[in-house]
């Protein structure tokens, strides 16, 4: 069974970069670390596309551990594009 690379400067790291602690923020922080457990190690010239379907709180610990920044082409909502 593999541990939680997830600590307490990381969890604080990204509760300021939310705003708050929530639930939303530890489901977001599971979501990316498992996904990003899956993805397996890739160099920074990799992009890495988070494609979310809500914009519930869970989506700021997303962009912050994947470092997929809106603006930046490398995180979407996909509900924006919805018809
Ligand atoms: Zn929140």
């Amino acid at each position: 069974m593999q541990t939680s690379s997830l600590n307490d400067e990381v969890i604080q790291h990204v509760r300021n970069f939310h705003g708050h602690m929530c639930p939303g923020i530890a489901i977001g922080l599971r979501a990316a670390e498992l996904a990003l457990r899956e993805i397996g190690p890739h160099s920074e010239a990799q992009e890495v596309v988070a494609v979310v379907e809500t914009d519930m709180c869970a989506v700021d610990a997303i962009r912050h551990q994947s470092a997929a920044a809106p603006g930046a082409g490398a995180s979407q909502n996909s509900s924006e594009y919805s018809l």
